[in-house]
């Protein structure tokens, strides 16, 4: 494809909603089969605004789609080892089906060992080891909810990944490395970038598909992009801004994520998903 002035914006809000739409009637069912709504049960340690902002949207997006929200508040001076056993009794807790712990907590609490705290079967954000190997071995599961909708994104515009150059720029475990992951599930052929890629821009220049997951407001460029390129943008910085410098990339993709409207919604998309599945498959395990 030629460098074109009208890209394909690609409409997460619009696909968002018809995946909340599919889980809001899966939840029906379930109500209907068990007598009881699906439930989330979100963890939040201490009193960071946009975590508690995040954690109120995602309350309400539950109730709206049919699941049960429980909000566990914890102070910021919880230790490692009580939010360690928060998480353990919401884990065994039968009334539960799925549990997220915000991210992030405060510094003094070991993150990796509470997100391990966290049942498997439970983990509707994909945080876990375990929900990291079954990513990377494509063995299915709940997966990393960003990654996750980025791939969803991806099927509802039909781009097929298979043999695609995908450029990935960021490797955090919750977003860079499984999204490079789940790509490479998909048969592309991923490059990783992060702060120590040397030649970046030329990384980038190859790429048939650009995920910018680096949390730099319009980091990556518009002359960095390929034409025809898919540009996903996964930053979401201050103000509502991406890491792609929009406005330049949209001249040379051939389809775009916008900031908002983009992957954002996508991800609590795939969280609500998740949820619905896990409790339908914890009744269908009993
Ligand atoms: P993170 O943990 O801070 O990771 C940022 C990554 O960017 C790191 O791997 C880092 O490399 C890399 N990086 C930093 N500077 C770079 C540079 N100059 N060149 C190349 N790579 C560079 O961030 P994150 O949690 O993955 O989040 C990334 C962005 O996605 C943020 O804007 C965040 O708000 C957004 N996000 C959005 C959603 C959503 O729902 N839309 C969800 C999660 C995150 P090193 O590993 O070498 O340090």
């Amino acid at each position: 494809m030629t460098t074109t002035q009208q890209p394909t914006i690609m409409d997460g809000t619009a696909v968002a909603r018809a995946v909340v739409g599919r889980a809001a009637e899966r939840a029906a069912e379930f109500a209907l089969q068990t007598g009881r709504k699906p439930c989330l049960a979100a963890v939040i340690v201490g009193q960071d605004p946009a975590s508690l902002t995040y954690v109120t949207m995602k309350q309400n997006r539950c109730r709206s789609t049919g699941i049960d929200s429980r909000v566990v508040a914890l102070p910021a001076h919880t230790s490692t080892a009580e939010l360690v056993a928060a998480l353990h009794q919401l884990s065994s807790d039968t009334t539960v089906d799925g549990i997220l712990l915000q991210h992030p907590v405060p510094p003094t609490v070991d993150e990796r060992a509470a997100f391990e705290a966290i049942a498997p079967e439970k983990d509707v954000d994909g945080v876990t080891m375990h929900s990291f190997a079954a990513m990377a071995l494509g063995t299915g599961g709940p997966v990393a909810c960003t990654p996750g909708g980025i791939i969803r994104l991806l099927d509802a515009y039909r781009i097929d990944p298979a043999g695609r150059h995908a450029v990935v720029i960021g490797r955090s475990p919750i977003l860079g490395k499984p999204v490079g992951m789940l790509l490479l599930s998909r048969n592309a052929t991923v490059t990783y970038c992060h702060s120590h890629t040397r030649h970046l821009s030329d990384i980038v220049q190859d790429a048939d598909i650009v995920v910018a997951a680096v949390g730099r407001p319009n980091f990556v460029r518009g002359a960095w992009i390929k034409s025809g390129a898919v540009v996903i943008d996964a930053g979401y910085n201050p103000g509502n801004v991406g890491d792609v410098a929009f406005d330049e990339a949209r001249s040379i993709a051939s389809h775009i994520t916008p900031v908002p409207g983009g992957v954002g919604p996508m991800t609590i998309a795939v969280l609500l998903e998740q949820t619905v599945e896990a409790a339908t498959n914890r009744a269908d395990d009993r």
